[in-house]
């Protein structure tokens, strides 16, 4: 890179964009460009956090050690430039892109499209979703995006209250009471579902309790104990923006460990989990389903420190790889700006595969990620509950877990089932220089 600056594009770029061999690829990254603030994806890359500086935002360059910040972003214009001396780095999106990981411009445009949430162009392996196969950079700046998010969410077991034993819990069909201490009134519902909230010790933190409204429409309500009053009873529970939402599920992940562990499923909301623990019950199957509180948008809020917790008390082998598990809900993608399409199910198990494994990466644990594809033509929103009733059994869905995984952490095409050792190697050496790169940008900060 010149210190002189403005290559727009390289040379080689503007080669790639007039190859008749890559049709459409000016269109491709105008739709990154429109669908990728170039802050936010340098902020998810470099893993730094940038300030408004006049029409943009600034920050200390990441190419270059400083402590004044001379590195500007305008989102307006999609360019980026260094005015730290001897430094001037500047390009859009692919420029930092290929910069920062020495990446080509076909690895880079993959990465971008990925960081944007566009499907992958030309993947017929994955019809529904696009490719949801990440390479390595893209898993990277996955982790360091999930590392960098709500850094300051305070697990729900501090904010929830147990609720005591003796209690009676709401039960579906029956008429419930809950008092809103915000408004100031009581609600009375009747629930069609009841789901409990319980942390690995076994203590109940909360109910989530489904019905149905006058329109048809389904709503949930969270209840948890209140006895703060002075007057104990059950109370809407509204969490703060600080705080954590509990997994559902882990309850069951004492008796899981206990029998050796095995793979962990993660679906999209507490009826899909149930169904998916009785089609998958973790005693024949190995597999511990959960899903985080609030369904699919909501997954980078759940409390993954819990699960976290769990593991660092399961005297576990660390070498051998977890299989976590990523069943989105069979959502077809959503149109996002500029009429973009976005893969909903791409999304949610990115987001899911960073925020645990910002989890366990912590307490030493490895793992591998893999999203799984719902069956072709079932409709938009299918889920394991709609296989329950379609008459799924245990052999069916442990059959479709094995067929239909795509890996969330990229290996080349040549090398799709490696072996336990050789990935358990390959992502330790991933995760042991991530580590080294925080420490160096702590040094650098301070
Ligand atoms: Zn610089």
């Amino acid at each position: 890179m010149t210190a002189r600056g403005q290559p727009t594009p390289s040379p080689q770029d503007r080669d790639c964009f007039r190859s008749a061999e890559n049709p459409g690829i000016a269109e491709r990254v105008a739709e990154i460009k429109a669908a990728l603030p170039l802050s936010d994806a340098i902020a998810r890359i470099a893993g730094i956090r940038l300030e408004p500086s006049g029409s943009g935002v600034k920050a200390c360059c990441p190419f270059h050690r400083e402590s004044t910040p001379s590195f500007f972003v305008d989102d307006s214009t999609g360019r980026y430039k260094c005015f730290g001396s001897g430094c001037g780095v500047s390009g859009d999106v692919l420029q930092f892109i290929r910069e920062w990981y020495s990446a080509d411009f076909a690895e880079a445009l993959r990465l971008a499209t990925e960081l944007a949430y566009l499907p992958q162009p030309q993947m017929g392996r994955n019809q529904v979703s696009g490719s949801a196969v990440a390479d390595r950079a893209a898993w990277r700046s996955v982790i360091q995006n999930k590392s960098n998010m709500n850094p300051s969410l305070r697990p729900a077991a501090e904010f929830l209250r147990p609720v005591p034993e003796n209690i009676a819990l709401p039960r579906p069909g029956r008429r419930f009471t809950i008092d809103d201490p915000v408004r100031q009134r009581t609600i009375q519902m009747v629930p069609t579902h009841v789901h409990e909230y319980r942390s690995v010790d076994g203590s109940l933190l909360c109910v989530v309790l489904r019905s149905n409204a006058r329109d048809g429409r389904k709503f949930f309500i969270q209840a948890g104990w209140n006895d703060k009053s002075g007057n104990p009873g059950w109370s809407l529970v509204r969490f703060p923006r600080d705080v954590a939402r509990p997994v559902y599920g882990l309850f069951d992940f004492p008796d899981w460990a206990s029998r050796g562990g095995g793979g962990i499923l993660l679906v999209d909301g507490e009826k899909t989990r149930d169904a998916a623990a009785s089609l998958l019950p973790h005693q024949r199957t190995g597999v511990l389903s959960i899903s985080a509180m609030g369904g699919g948008a909501a997954v980078r809020l759940a409390d993954w420190s819990s699960l976290k917790v769990a593991f660092q008390n399961f005297q576990r082998d660390h070498q051998s790889p977890i299989d976590f598990l990523i069943w989105p809900d069979a959502d077809k993608p959503a149109t996002g700006r500029n009429g973009i399409a976005i893969d909903r199910q791409l999304r949610f198990a990115l987001d899911a595969a960073g925020s645990v494994a910002n989890s366990l990466q912590k307490v030493g644990y490895l793992f591998r990620a893999s999203q799984i594809l719902p069956p072709t033509g079932v409709p938009g929103g299918w889920d394991l509950a709609d296989a329950l009733g379609q008459g799924w059994t245990t052999k069916v869905a442990l059959s479709h877990l094995e067929r239909f995984r795509v890996p969330l952490i990229g290996f080349d095409d040549k090398v799709r089932t490696p072996s336990q050792s050789e990935f358990g190697m390959r992502i330790d050496s991933e995760l042991h220089s991530l580590r080294q790169e925080d420490s160096s940008d702590h040094a650098v900060s301070s």
